[in-house]
């Protein structure tokens, strides 16, 4: 973003950063602009002294790029009803960036790897890239639709570092720095609608990633070329109608992104039953360009399916957690730093709980509150309260990678953006 943003201001044209856009400004069935955030509210709500009100932001054609899960794509999808064929599906990516040992790693060295240390009822696997200056970039992906809600995502990468193969390159190196985001896994049919009045979703928020490859960079770049296109086109006819806008759909279709996102259409509904079964269903598709055994192949929410555990109310021994060895594995307190992330402490909570209530009764008994387990930067903490269970929530710890929001169970975690400037610093990842 850095490097594309250098260039586009290059050309004249003004970027504001560090503006969170809170809200969607709707005129009938369509968007007229966005309203960014209040800045300078107090942890209650309440004016400091450095209080700006959000401003008003109004456009005749307004372009949704939010990545994965955005906050005002996701009102849009539900308000005008843009879902597409399949309900989206999503995976969480969790990294780390090494500095090895010299000779460890080639540069340009690229791995990806399916299954270990996760089971095949679950869908996942990792990668390792050998960067310049001995810098290794390694990670793990798994699909939120996991069965065990105490399934602890950043555990199971840290495990990953420990497979003889992946010790032997990170051995007597260091730990750089650490992110987690989320990846939408759904493609082709979880594509929403992409036009509407006065406004186009691009990029991963429009479900234009390829879910075989992982890869939506370039995908995105060429979504937001054809929105440029089409908004020339629709300002120079004076019509920002979603009539008018529809053309960017079009163009969509007529443009390599539908022949390689088609290609790869039903990949990761294959993998719903597990990896044998995906895997069998992925190589028909190989061979019958995407087409596999069923076309399209449907899927329910990919997420929040877990198997109910049905317990006591009891609250989790925090000191039983996952620690690493401080070398190789590291709790997630240890790459939370490593994130730098830096929130002004001093706002309103950006993750918002719709129903507190049920998070120390409920969900203590059927699922073991999930929150504690997913969300890699031990944001979520169920800590005793006069001997009731609790939720403490850290939010300054929060690296943006929008998993609450998604694999809650009941749907009651609302993500906003925090103040504007907030968040992970993943400069060099
Ligand atoms: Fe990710 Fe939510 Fe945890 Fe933030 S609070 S790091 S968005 S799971």
């Amino acid at each position: 973003m850095k490097w594309l943003g250098g260039l586009v201001e290059k050309k004249g044209i003004n970027l504001f950063t560090q503006f969170a856009g809170r809200e969607l400004l709707y005129e009938k069935n369509g968007i007229a602009g966005v309203l960014t955030e209040d800045k300078g509210l107090d942890k209650n709500g309440k004016p400091k002294d450095n209080f700006t009100p959000g401003y008003e932001l109004r456009a005749k054609v307004t372009v949704l790029a939010e990545g994965p899960r955005g906050s005002l794509t996701k009102d849009l999808v539900n308000k005008l009803k843009l879902d597409g064929l399949n309900p989206q599906a999503y995976g969480i990516g969790i990294k780390e960036l090494w500095e090895a040992q010299p000779g460890r790693i080639n540069t340009g060295y690229v791995a990806h790897t399916l299954g270990w240390p996760l089971t095949s009822d679950l869908y996942g696997g990792g990668w390792i890239y050998g960067m310049r200056h001995n810098r290794v970039s390694l990670g793990m992906v798994v699909a939120l639709e996991y069965a065990n809600p105490l399934f602890d995502p950043h555990e199971a990468f840290q495990k990953f570092k420990t497979h003889p193969f992946v010790r032997k390159i990170l051995e007597g190196g260091k730990l750089v720095r650490y992110g987690a985001k989320t990846v939408p896994y759904g493609g082709w049919y979880s594509m929403p609608r992409t036009y509407v009045d006065g406004g186009l979703i691009v990029g991963d928020s429009a479900s234009l990633l390829n879910s075989q490859r992982l890869k939506g960079i370039h995908t995105a770049i060429k979504s937001g070329m054809l929105a440029a296109e089409t908004i020339y086109e629709a300002l120079c006819a004076g019509d920002t109608s979603a009539a008018k806008l529809s053309a960017y759909q079009q163009k969509i279709e007529q443009s390599w992104l539908k022949k390689e996102l088609y290609s790869v259409r039903n990949f990761h509904q294959a993998f719903h039953s597990g990896l044998w079964k995906g895997l069998v269903h992925a190589g028909f598709q190989f061979v019958s360009g995407g087409r596999g055994l069923i076309d399209p192949m449907r899927s329910e929410a990919g997420y929040k399916e877990y198997r109910k555990l049905n317990r006591e109310r009891v609250l989790v021994d925090q000191s039983s957690r996952f620690k690493g060895d401080g070398k190789l594995t590291f709790d997630r307190l240890t790459d939370v730093y490593h994130s730098g992330t830096r929130h002004d402490e001093d706002q309103p909570c950006h993750l918002i709980v719709l129903e507190p209530n049920i998070c120390g009764d409920r969900c203590v008994r059927e699922f073991g509150n999930p929150c504690q387990y997913f969300c890699p930067a031990a944001v979520y903490e169920m800590v005793s309260d006069k001997g009731e269970p609790k939720l403490k929530i850290n939010a300054a710890n929060c690296v943006h990678c929008k998993t609450c929001d998604i694999a809650d169970p009941y749907q009651i975690i609302q993500w906003v953006p925090p103040e504007g400037g907030g968040g992970p610093n993943y400069e060099g990842m």
